[in-house]
């Protein structure tokens, strides 16, 4: 048995049909009487921002609708300003990851504001002077996790800056599988993978523990029941369901644990190549599990019988070579791209990705040793 040592957070979880009409009554018994929405406009267009405005009535008190991807530090400042002047005592963020941190950045960055001194990290148990509500609408995961990121625009090239702060883990996250209905087919497939894929680096993460094995087994299952029909009909609403509980773990399973090389490197492709977030994790989630194979395969066997891959008289080093084929047609069948050649990245871009990657924190997390950036540029090379 290992030693573990992992951080949960308080949070109330609201899951199923219609739990957006039951956010009301946690929203009383909380006691949150100004709060502050973070939404975008596709959340406007669909309507689900007005639906939660309506449910929110008198309780509401300002709107920050503009949200934009990844989370600028010049709509933060806009966000902050509003927030103070109508003296939130707690932000909601409907959508995406990109407004859910936007509520996470606002709230945190009130909070330093109020108090008026700088911040240190919070003890793992403090409690949050302005909490965040999150309400999902894809897969990403952001509602579960302690983590916000924000993109300083004015540098160049723009870098996003990641904060961590137990008190930023939302109080409250409502899963409502209703409003993933109009999730295109895209953003299902690759907020979808980006699940998948936290659960793959959960079970091999140097910080595992029973919780966060046990809830990464049980979303590769859900995921792997759903993922594909939810794209396949985006309104059939058992698949969604299961597919949002299947993002639920994931993200449970995420925010306790250190992710490795897969993240790692999804993120240097994002920001030193511009491939979006889940467009590189369907790309390299065979990939890491590949390279990771024989360091991992005691914990990979588990997400491999949950994929319904046989075990039974099978080699692990063969049994992880289906896993990752079984992941690379699940990616094939959603048409996205398979090739960092399809998502723009030059071959020359190579052994620069490698050389970022190899000095990326992330990725150095990974439970095989990575020694040089050759190892890297070799993993790339094979998935160009
Ligand atoms: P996103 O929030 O930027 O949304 C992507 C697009 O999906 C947007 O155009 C949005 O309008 C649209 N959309 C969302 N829900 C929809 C729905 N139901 N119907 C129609 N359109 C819908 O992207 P994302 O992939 O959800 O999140 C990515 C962001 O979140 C990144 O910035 C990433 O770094 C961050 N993230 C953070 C964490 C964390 O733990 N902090 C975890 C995962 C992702």
């Amino acid at each position: 048995m290992r030693d573990f040592h992992y951080i949960s957070y308080a949070q109330e979880v609201i899951f199923g049909h219609a739990a957006l009409t039951r956010m009301g009554e946690a929203l009383k018994h909380a006691g949150w009487r100004r709060l502050m929405l973070c939404t975008n406009y596709s959340m406007r267009s669909s309507g689900h921002a007005l639906a939660v405005e309506g449910l929110l009535g008198e309780r509401l008190v300002a709107t920050f609708d503009r949200v934009q991807p990844h989370v600028q530090d010049v709509q933060v400042e806009e966000a902050v300003t509003l927030a103070e002047a109508e003296d939130v005592d707690a932000l909601i963020g409907l959508g995406g990851g990109s407004p859910i941190g936007m509520a996470k950045a606002v709230a945190y960055k009130l909070e330093d504001r109020r108090t008026a001194r700088p911040r240190e990290q919070s003890a793992s148990t403090a409690q949050p002077m302005v909490p965040v509500v999150a309400i999902p609408t894809t897969y990403a995961g952001s509602e579960m996790t302690a983590v916000f990121g924000i993109t300083h625009s004015r540098e160049n090239p723009p870098r996003k800056v990641t904060t961590y702060d137990p008190k930023i883990a939302p109080k409250l996250v409502v899963y409502d599988p209703e409003l993933t209905l109009d999730l295109p087919p895209e953003l299902t497939a690759s907020t979808g993978i980006n699940a998948l894929a936290h659960c793959f680096e959960a079970l091999y993460s140097i910080t595992r523990h029973p919780l966060s094995t046990s809830a990464a087994i049980s979303g590769v299952h859900k995921i792997g029941n759903s993922l594909l029909r939810c794209f396949q009909d985006g309104s059939d609403v058992e698949a969604r369901t299961e597919m949002l509980a299947g993002a639920h773990l994931a993200g449970l399973s995420l925010s306790s644990v250190a992710m490795g090389l897969h993240h790692g490197l999804c993120h240097v492709l994002g920001g030193a190549a511009g491939v979006p977030h889940g467009i590189a994790n369907g790309i390299m989630l065979p990939h890491a599990i590949r390279f990771n194979a024989e360091a991992t395969a005691a914990e990979l066997l588990p997400a491999a019988e949950a994929l319904g891959l046989p075990l039974d008289g099978n080699r692990p080093a063969v049994i992880m070579e289906e896993t990752a084929q079984r992941v690379y047609d699940l990616v094939g069948d959603m048409r996205l791209p398979q090739r960092l050649r399809e998502v723009g990245v030059k071959r020359d871009d190579l052994p620069r990705l490698g050389q970022l990657a190899f000095q990326n924190q992330t990725v150095q997390n990974n439970p095989k040793r990575i020694s040089d950036a050759a190892q890297l540029e070799e993993l790339l090379r094979a998935a160009w």
